[in-house]
């Protein structure tokens, strides 16, 4: 099939994310023409640690672009990548992994990330890499490899990310994009370059990193084995592409400026473009790269969906088959306000703005006239509650906020999305697709190939279906109860060192039927510490 820049070309936006890669070809109009998706393993060989085998990756990015070529009748103007951000994995000299792709998800290195916080220049790097100091980033896990695997270290000549990896088998050159490199910790977001504290503090040498270049890349084509392996003719443009973060707000055309984006899934997120970069003075945010002129300021949270699952296990094992619906309509029985009862719901510790596996998750209110209605619905309160804590670290960088787009499995819900914009006391916008982080890659592609003149046409693609406006009374009710729930978090520090210190005295036990429950990846104490 020959590739082509013409009016009927559509160009393939593949997204590796943690549990599987996405590969769907959309068309210049922003419609999708073919789609699959391939998965893959999340291991966890100890408490704590959650890595893939970058083999079956590749695998599976080979399997879903071959899958969409071969139903399509349009040819392939190119293809352009959004992956998971954060990953590490070490390459021998001759490019192969000796190490798993160490995920986003692993915590191995939690107290290298503390240690790194508390140091003096701890918040300095924060704000000079954009990538907050958390066990989610490279730099940690690169201390923990030297602390831990001094003589597998000798043997690296690279270390790279995931989407590196599969660019390397699929083109033969191994780059690595700036807003990738912007999630790692390690790259400088004001002079985009590597930051050579970080390096040191790392034990990385500048030759151990890939070569630093823009999101809008595009590679010369593909090897002659990924040539036969995906269908594609070898000229094929490959562009290089972007973090699936930055890349989701594209997805939902949440480019212009003051339009965040907002996510509720199993966790959750909030984001907004930006043309500089800016971090706020606490370190409350991240702030990663899109292209030269746009970047993302935002946060994401752990204790997204989990936390209404969690009520579901925990308050009402006793409900139908659709508990979710069951508990939502037990949350809309009472007020907004929960009759006085705050959930702080650190179920999985919390990313931002605290960015600690310290707090736990807390009732604080409770009195004796509170029922289950008012426990779930303090539960969802809490989950808005922590993304208008991370909006406020956003403003305090000094933007200006006033729209949201919102996706993921909350929006089912009437309730929680009028709640989400009670919360956060502004407009919020459903689109009418599902949009995600392959359509927000398609488009940077669509740029980088010329075929769009800029990503800003994004705004225009996506329909809205839905506009919530905040109710005034439960705004006025929220934002009274908003500092409160900040400091809570403050208050409950000691307390939270303390039972951290007392967990491995204090097992959990199970009731009888009880073999359920969330998997506590963050956060709680995991027992024994990691090897
Ligand atoms: P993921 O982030 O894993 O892709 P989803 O976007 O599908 O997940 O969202 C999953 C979350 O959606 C669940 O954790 C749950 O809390 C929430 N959810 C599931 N069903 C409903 C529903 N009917 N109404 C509101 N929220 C729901």
């Amino acid at each position: 099939m020959p590739s082509s820049t013409g009016a009927d070309a559509v160009v393939i936006g593949v997204d590796i994310g943690t549990t599987s890669t996405i590969s769907v070809a959309y068309d210049t109009g922003g419609a999708a023409v073919g789609s699959h998706s391939a998965g893959y393993p999340l291991m966890e060989p100890h408490p704590g640690w959650a890595e893939q085998d970058p083999e079956l990756i590749y695998a599976a990015v080979l399997e879903t672009v071959r899958t969409v070529v071969a139903g399509l009748v349009r040819p392939v103007a190119g293809l352009s990548f959004s992956t998971a951000m954060h990953s590490l994995i070490g390459l021998d000299i001759d490019g192969v992994p000796i190490t798993p792709s160490v995920t986003w998800a692993d915590s191995r290195s939690s107290a290298q990330a503390e240690r790194i916080r508390a140091s003096a220049g701890g918040l300095a790097l924060h704000r000079r890499t954009g990538t907050p100091v958390h066990p989610m980033a490279p730099l940690p896990k690169l201390l923990w490899f030297h602390e831990h695997e001094p003589e597998l270290c000798g043997r690296v000549a690279q270390w790279a990310g995931i989407k590196e990896y599969v660019l390397l088998r699929l083109c033969g050159v191994l780059v690595t994009d700036h807003s990738v490199a912007s999630a790692s910790g390690l790259m400088d977001i004001h002079r985009m370059q590597w930051d050579t504290e970080a390096m040191h503090l790392a034990g990385v040498d500048p030759e151990q990193l890939p070569r630093l270049v823009p999101t809008t890349t595009v590679l010369p084509g593909l090897t002659a084995a990924a040539t036969e392996a995906t269908g594609l003719p070898a000229t094929t443009p490959v562009v290089v592409g972007a973090g699936d973060g930055p890349l989701a707000n594209l997805g939902l055309g949440a480019v212009a400026p003051g339009v965040a984006a907002c996510s509720i899934g199993t966790s959750g997120a909030l984001r907004v473009m930006v043309e500089r970069p800016a971090v706020d003075p606490l370190g409350g945010v991240f702030c990663y790269a899109l292209t030269a002129d746009r970047w993302v300021v935002g946060g994401a949270i752990n204790n997204g969906g989990i936390v209404l699952e969690w009520t579901g296990d925990a308050l009402a094992p006793d409900l139908g088959d659709k508990p979710q619906e069951e508990l939502l309509d037990l949350a809309a029985s009472v007020p907004a306000g929960s009759g006085g009862l705050i959930m702080l719901p650190y179920l999985l510790g919390e990313r931002a703005p605290h960015w600690s596996s310290l707090p736990r998750g807390a009732y604080v209110g409770l009195t004796n006239a509170h029922r289950r209605p008012h426990l779930v619905r303090a539960a969802l309160e809490g989950v808005c509650q922590q993304l208008a804590l991370v909006l406020r670290s956003m403003r305090a960088t000094g933007l200006e906020i006033r729209q949201l787009r919102a996706s993921g499995g909350f929006a089912r819900s009437s309730l929680w999305r009028q709640m989400l914009a009670d919360t956060l006391g502004m407009d919020v916008q459903f689109p009418a697709g599902h949009e995600g982080s392959s359509y927000g890659a398609a488009l940077l592609g669509m740029q980088a190939l010329g075929i769009v003149e800029s990503i800003d046409v994004a705004a225009d693609l996506v329909h809205i279906s839905e506009t919530v406006h905040p109710n005034p009374d439960n705004a006025a009710v929220y934002a009274t109860l908003l500092p409160i729930f900040a400091e809570l978090y403050g208050a409950l520090v000691p307390a939270y060192t303390s039972l951290r210190r007392l967990a491995a005295d204090l097992p959990l036990g199970h009731g009888p039927a009880d073999t359920s429950g969330p998997s506590l990846k963050e956060g709680l104490p995991p027992g024994p510490p990691p090897p």
